[in-house]
């Protein structure tokens, strides 16, 4: 029988959700719903030292602005709950309990101190097969001297013992087969001295518990991979055991490595998905959302970092991706991340976006600003006249606040040089010309008929008409700004201009 498709994105609640987070869980969730299956939420805060308040709440509101839902989390519940994995705490020792058992773990009572000297004495020390036996731990302590130990509660770990000279070997679904050398792994810890998992069984233990099917996760991970295929093992579990993905790194933009949150501060654009504020230091880092991006744009350029649909199509919905998404058309190789190829998406989503559906959106900028917007109708109007010249949501605030105020400001050097008793003439002739119901090439005919009666070229009168609408040298065509101010308001501009430019 085929298994069920289950996956499962499993951040640590530290602090603020970096974009390649954001593709780890897309990923998931694409593959998910793709196949019909489920979609969880685990939050794994077994490191209570990096545990950070605000952080969960943080990520499931991150991925809700993506429209990425869990099908089960800590805040649904579901079949499987809970679905933290500190209020998994008791869950977990019997596993450390039946590796050692079983010989494939054992007992490490050296302290904090005595690792560290090792550490000094040894550059690049590893406990594990090479040093393990000059260690302090249940391999090399009597049976008595342990036991008595763990009478009197000495603090201690549970690490797995690593096999000697063995390979262990699987087959990722976007690597292949991936083969890794035991004796160049460290026995890591499976249950820390505080009675909490690590990760590494808390991971098993828990895609075990929750049926988990296939793994989508960082590439980072790989290295933890052999531990957690011979924790499968050693647990008894290997039927069961999940496919794995490792996802290509998303690379900084300027040479080699992981895009780091540093790397975003450095060349001044976000890595987090939304705004996250340290709640020990106050710092505040921004996101993409309020920098201004759509959730859709943001959630297709994010699936593009390391995939693609084998044509050149660049813009996907998320249900497109869902019904598009395979893993054979993820690459192996690393994405490096291009803001401004980011920007691209964004203002390529804002284009093909409707007025009606940018809507809220853009009235919560204005209110931002505290802009008092007119009738959603003419905000819709006002829209649909911009949003091709604006790369971020932000941009409709610049790119269109003097619709609903008239300039306060112009910019007085672009017209004054130029500027003849003439040319006020030819304003005054042309405000009864305006009437509202005209169309936009009708009312520019008449501008222009008129700017020849006057002995002026209809060129020389543009900027000066659009300074009188905008302040400015930008936006859409003037026409069609006069067309949506309306006759009343475009006279009265006009008027208000002829005063500041004689
Ligand atoms: N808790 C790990 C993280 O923070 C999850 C890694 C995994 O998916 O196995 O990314």
């Amino acid at each position: 029988m085929e298994k069920k498709v289950r996956v499962r994105f499993a951040p640590s609640p530290t602090g603020g959700l970096h974009l390649g987070g954001v593709r780890t869980a897309l990923f998931n969730y694409l593959f998910a719903k793709k196949h019909n299956g489920t979609f969880v939420l685990r939050v794994e805060d077994t490191d209570q030292t990096r545990f950070v308040a605000g952080a969960e709440e943080y990520i499931v509101s991150c991925l809700a602005w993506c429209g990425i839902h869990p099908d089960e989390s800590p805040q649904l519940g579901g079949e499987f709950e809970p679905y933290r994995q500190s209020e998994r705490k008791s869950t977990y020792k019997q596993y450390a309990d039946q590796l050692i058992a079983d010989g494939f773990a054992y007992y490490a009572f050296d302290t904090p101190e005595e690792l560290d000297a090792k550490r000094k004495e040894i550059p690049n020390f590893l406990y594990g097969l090479a040093s393990r036996m000059s260690m302090r731990n249940s391999l090399t302590l009597s049976e008595e001297e342990v036991d008595a130990l763990l009478k009197n509660n000495t603090p201690h770990v549970v690490r797995i013992k690593m096999p000697a000279d063995e390979q262990v070997s699987f087959v990722d679904m976007i690597r292949g087969l991936v083969t890794f050398e035991t004796n160049l792994v460290d026995d890591k810890v499976l249950l820390k001295a505080d009675g909490m998992p690590t990760y590494h069984l808390a991971v098993v233990a828990d895609d075990r518990a929750m049926q988990i099917s296939h793994i989508f996760r960082g590439e980072e991970w790989l290295p933890s991979a052999p531990v957690h295929i011979l924790l499968w093992k050693y647990l008894g579990w290997e039927d069961e055991m999940p496919n794995w993905a490792h996802l290509p790194l998303i690379l900084k933009p300027d040479g080699n490595g992981k895009l780091s949150k540093r790397d975003g501060d450095r060349l001044g654009f976000p890595v987090y998905a939304q705004n996250w504020t340290d709640p020990k230091t106050g710092d505040m880092t921004k996101g993409f959302k309020e920098l201004g991006f759509m959730p859709e744009a943001f959630v297709n350029l994010l699936t593009m970092l390391g995939w693609n649909d084998g044509t050149d199509q660049e813009l996907f919905s998320l249900p497109e991706l869902i019904e598009k998404f395979s893993v054979e058309r993820i690459s192996k190789a690393g994405a490096k991340f291009d803001f401004e190829k980011a920007k691209w998406y964004n203002h390529e989503w804002i284009k093909k976006t409707d007025a009606v559906d940018l809507l809220n959106t853009v009235k919560q900028e204005f209110a931002a600003k505290n802009i008092d917007l007119a009738d959603d109708n003419f905000t819709m109007k006002v829209i649909s006249l911009i949003k091709d010249r604006c790369n971020l949501l932000t941009d409709f605030v610049a790119q269109g606040a003097y619709f609903f105020n008239a300039p306060a400001e112009y910019d007085l050097p672009a017209v004054k040089s130029k500027w003849t008793e003439e040319k006020a003439a030819f304003f005054n002739a042309y405000i009864p010309m305006l009437e509202d119901g005209v169309p936009a090439l009708e009312l520019e005919e008449r501008f222009k008929i008129l700017a020849t009666e006057h002995n002026l070229k209809p060129g020389e009168l543009m900027l000066p008409f659009r300074i009188m609408m905008v302040g400015g040298k930008f936006g859409p065509g003037v026409f069609d700004i006069a067309v949506t101010l309306g006759a009343d308001n475009t006279k009265n501009r006009i008027l208000a201009a002829l005063i500041a430019f004689a």
